[in-house]
């Protein structure tokens, strides 16, 4: 009865998608070279991961870091099974990653109409309308797209966003063809309840989209909303190995979620994510020596709570 009950609340499998190679670095001050890139992009492949965002596509000036990923695509072993994705602001990033072969693309707006204004000077909606050439163009060359909801759980400029406003741009989506969508957290300001919440009325209202969380740790919740997402009904989450990544609206942010520190909740929690913890570790730690600095992984300072019982087994041993 009791384990009836548990898998009702639980999911049994989880989805990791790692966002470290663009997400998680984009923000660096230092450039990596294609090596260093393809090597963690190796070492994540190796640890399970099945989704891996490798670069974005937007132009070389605007992110500096993101300047060599037709390299990265190039250079890269592709891996049976293994999705390799692009983050693509327009057509014409589309185009460049269709010449390098990739066959999934992630389209990005943001859902807050102050702070599509002023970054782009445009509504979300005329925004959109730019991707109505993108879809026509992956259609023809058998590209996959997603799309990715910006500021979902709150923005610099707006706060809160209401549940109607995120709901519009998911119709918008829809009218697309688009039906695997992330609700992306880039100011870590989204709560577990709000993520419960929403995350409840987009699974009920919306059946038929594969949803993706994509959470920051900014403030210390994402582990928390990631749990309120699967108690929603969702299984599908973004991670950033070490925890790299940032937000530009807040300075000195802790980055995204580390993936090691998801997969090592889960794993405690018996959720299976296919994912090889150690090794997860390992790349979190091969990235953090890769960008010189300390990073936000709670699992890279304090261990697996795993080896602290190990630990005690071999101080008994000892005695
Ligand atoms: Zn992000």
């Amino acid at each position: 009865m009791e384990d009836a009950r548990a898998n009702m609340v639980w999911p049994d499998k989880v989805t990791i998608c790692e966002v470290g190679l663009r997400d998680g670095l984009q923000n660096e001050k230092k450039l990596l070279s294609v090596e260093e890139k393809l090597e963690l992009l190796d070492m994540v492949v190796e640890s399970g991961i099945k989704i891996i965002e490798v670069g974005s596509f937007v132009h070389p000036k605007a992110v500096p870091q993101m300047a060599d990923t037709e390299k990265v695509v190039q250079k890269m072993k592709r891996v049976k099974d293994v999705e390799y994705r692009a983050l693509i602001p327009n057509l014409k990033g589309l185009e460049r990653a269709h010449a390098v072969g990739l066959t999934k693309a992630k389209l990005t707006v943001s859902v807050s109409e102050s702070h599509c204004l002023n970054n782009f000077n445009q509504t979300p909606l005329e925004m959109m309308a730019g991707f109505v050439p993108c879809v026509e163009y992956a259609a023809k060359h058998n590209i996959n797209v997603s799309g990715a909801l910006s500021s979902a759980w709150g923005c610099a400029f707006e706060g809160k966003i209401p549940v109607q406003q995120i709901d519009k741009i998911v119709r918008e989506y829809l009218k697309l063809g688009i039906t695997e969508l992330s609700l992306s957290d880039a100011t870590g300001m989204g709560n577990p309840q709000q993520v419960y919440e929403i995350g409840n009325y987009m699974v009920k209202t919306f059946p038929e989209v594969k949803w993706v969380l994509h959470f920051h740790n900014t403030r210390g919740m994402a582990l928390a909303n990631i749990v309120a997402g699967m108690l929603a009904g969702i299984t599908t989450f973004d991670g950033a190995f070490a925890g790299l990544g940032g937000c530009p609206y807040v300075p000195g942010a802790t980055g995204n979620i580390a993936t090691e520190d998801v997969v090592h909740m889960l794993q405690e929690m018996g959720i299976e994510t296919g994912v090889d913890l150690p090794k997860a570790i390992a790349t979190a730690q091969r990235a953090k020596e890769i960008v010189g600095h300390d990073t936000a992984s709670y699992v890279l300072k304090a261990g697996r709570c795993e080896d602290l019982t190990q630990q005690k087994v071999q101080r008994q041993n000892n005695e």
